[in-house]
């Protein structure tokens, strides 16, 4: 079975290869193939899903092998090849967050003490640590992305049968309760990552500073900000709906 779901991982993704700087073990990394990134699913948080994989590459990693952190700033060669070296290699799925399961919620909440861990064990420069936030947000984020899955119209359109929606629905149900358990250091990350973006503003992407502003709920503030914008999209037309009904939650914006 795990085989399966590797031949089929493989049919849509580039390997490359890379090492640790302080073990010299090899690594594989996988980049989702090009042609399939206009399938991907976009979130208001700016998160891009593709078959539940995120499109964006890690950037910070913990080595398999000796535990060592380190950053991928510039995947380009001659740090990272395509050819596969002729040594053993550190499988995708050692590495890849952390090594996080996330078929329950404790492994979203392990990821998001990853972050949180590595933000308090040391300073990074701004790019990073924005980085690190973002990626923070979403972690927060995934405890109750897809909310709209609880619903009972999702099981009467027939995506899903009763025992999938029914422990899916309870995972999500459950999700809402830790997010807002966690509510404060959510909040607490956001109030910083926006401090950083508004300082940093070609760090920022697309309709983030807005959006950062919904799920804070001042919903004036992401209305002004997008007011402020020239045209007029799918996007802003969904986050203005959202703030005029005082809807903090992340959302699908399309897929
Ligand atoms: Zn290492």
């Amino acid at each position: 079975m795990v085989e399966n779901e590797n031949r089929l991982t493989m049919l849509k993704y580039d390997s490359y290869y890379f090492q640790c700087p302080h073990c010299q073990a090899w690594l594989e990394g996988r980049n989702l193939k090009a042609e399939l990134v206009n399938e991907a699913i976009l979130y208001s948080d700016g998160k891009v899903l593709y078959d539940n994989y995120i499109t964006t590459r890690q950037k910070m990693l913990l080595c398999p092998s000796c535990g060592h952190a380190f950053w991928i700033e510039d995947p380009k060669e001659p740090f990272i090849t395509t050819e596969k070296p002729d040594a053993e290699v550190y499988s995708w799925n050692t590495w890849r967050f952390y090594g996080i399961r996330f078929s329950d919620n404790k492994g979203k909440l392990a990821l998001i003490n990853h972050y949180l861990t590595f933000l308090k064990k040391s300073h990074y420069e701004p790019k990073n640590e924005i980085y690190l936030r973002r990626f923070l947000w979403w972690a927060y984020n995934d405890l109750h992305r897809n909310h709209q899955h609880v619903r009972l119209k999702y099981l009467l359109n027939g995506f899903m049968s009763f025992g999938v929606w029914h422990s899916n629905r309870r995972m999500i149900l459950e999700g809402e309760k830790l997010f807002l358990k966690n509510l404060k250091g959510f909040n607490n990350n956001l109030k910083r990552l926006l401090v950083l973006l508004e300082k940093h503003p070609e760090e920022q992407i697309d309709l983030e500073v807005p959006e950062i502003y919904r799920e804070l709920r001042q919903f004036d503030k992401a209305k002004e900000l997008l007011d402020q914008l020239g045209s007029r999209t799918h996007f802003t037309n969904e986050m203005l709906r959202h703030s005029k009904w005082k809807d903090s939650r992340v959302f699908m914006v399309s897929g």
